[in-house]
């Protein structure tokens, strides 16, 4: 789906996993106050066991390892930072960015609804194929790689 075209009219669920692990990670989760509410929903991870034929163990692996000292489903994550910021934030649905332009004092910014409004900062934190990363350095075949995965037979 074209995402820039055809905007979420509320917040999106569904997608897989983020896992958190490490100090960086820690210390941002508590410093925002989400640790026991992600808690709260993080999936528990579960290890996993690779076996021969036979039923013996090739290789353990701690369910840390796949899914990190906390993972939670990205739905289950965008909820909750939603209701967390909700008090001191405005939240825009059914509208996408068609314009930056930098300005002396910031950035304008041009929606599809037809408003324009300014703000000191513009963060693109709208996924893999960012619309606010298009806009701001052009097309994303100029600065993506695209790596491919081969496996060893
Ligand atoms: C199969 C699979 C398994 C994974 N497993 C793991 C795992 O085990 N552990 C892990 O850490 N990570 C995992 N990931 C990766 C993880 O899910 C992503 O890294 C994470 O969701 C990226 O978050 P994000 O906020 O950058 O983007 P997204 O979660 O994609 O959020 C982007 C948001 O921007 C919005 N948006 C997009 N375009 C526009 C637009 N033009 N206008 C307005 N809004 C827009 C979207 O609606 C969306 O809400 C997995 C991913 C996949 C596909």
């Amino acid at each position: 789906m074209d995402t820039a075209a055809n905007p979420a009219p509320a917040l999106r669920g569904g997608g897989q996993a983020v896992d958190f692990r490490g100090e960086t990670h820690r210390t941002v989760l508590q410093r925002m106050g989400l640790t026991p509410e992600l808690r709260r929903v993080e999936t528990g991870g579960s290890p996993m066991r690779f076996v021969d034929e036979r039923g013996r163990t090739l290789l353990h692996l701690p369910a840390e390892f796949a899914g990190g000292e906390i993972e939670v489903l990205r739905g289950d994550l965008a909820q909750v930072l939603y209701e967390h910021s909700r008090p001191h934030t405005k939240y825009i649905f059914g509208d996408s960015i068609t314009r930056l332009t930098e300005t002396p004092s910031g950035v304008r910014v041009d929606f599809q609804q037809g408003v324009s409004r300014d703000f000191d900062l513009v963060i693109g934190a709208d996924g893999l194929h960012s619309n606010v990363r298009r806009l701001a350095f052009g097309p994303e075949e100029d600065y993506v790689s695209h790596l491919g995965y081969y496996a060893a037979t």
